[in-house]
């Protein structure tokens, strides 16, 4: 569903450039993209902001095309929609800690609270997980995994009949 129009992505400065603070992109392959930026390629922003040596992290995705990019960029003031920043929905179920509490609410809240769904949070901590480890998760092009040889090799005879030798 979300890889027929691509994403829309929000990275969160961890600390501010200048006047910016996030960058806002799409891709139809986020984890590829991300990639990228890290390399210091695909956006002028990010490459100074590379060579200033201030990190970023992914903050949020939305499905969308390069119109919701646009729509995004021109409503400005990303921190409000940023979860790094601090956003807090309200007038939903709060945990004791005054967090959203996940599983009080629909998806529906959520995205309109501006707090990623089950599904984004799901593939947002894939995400993080993979830049965390400086790993990238396996891409999908490659396939699943080849079998593990050793689940394979036949059964070990001695083992496979103990009390045999009698
Ligand atoms: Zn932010």
């Amino acid at each position: 569903m979300i890889s027929a129009t691509g994403t829309v992505y929000l990275l969160h400065f961890n600390e501010p450039y200048k006047h910016a603070r996030h960058y806002v992109g799409w891709a139809m392959n986020v984890r590829r993209r991300l990639a990228e930026h890290d390399a210091g390629h695909g956006a002028r922003l990010l490459a100074v902001v590379r060579e200033a040596g201030i990190g970023w992290q992914l903050a949020r995705m939305w499905p969308g095309g390069r119109a919701r990019e646009r729509q995004i960029k021109r409503q400005g003031g990303h921190a409000r929609h940023c979860p790094l920043c601090g956003v807090k929905p309200r007038r939903l179920p709060r945990n004791a800690d005054g967090s959203l509490s996940r599983s009080r609410t629909t998806d529906t809240q959520k995205s309109a609270a501006g707090v990623m769904t089950a599904a984004q949070l799901a593939e947002h901590t894939a995400l993080r997980r993979g830049a965390a480890s400086g790993k990238l998760p396996r891409p999908f092009e490659r396939g699943p995994l080849a079998a593990d040889p050793w689940a394979i090799r036949p059964a070990c005879p001695v083992l496979a009949s103990p009390g045999g030798a009698s």
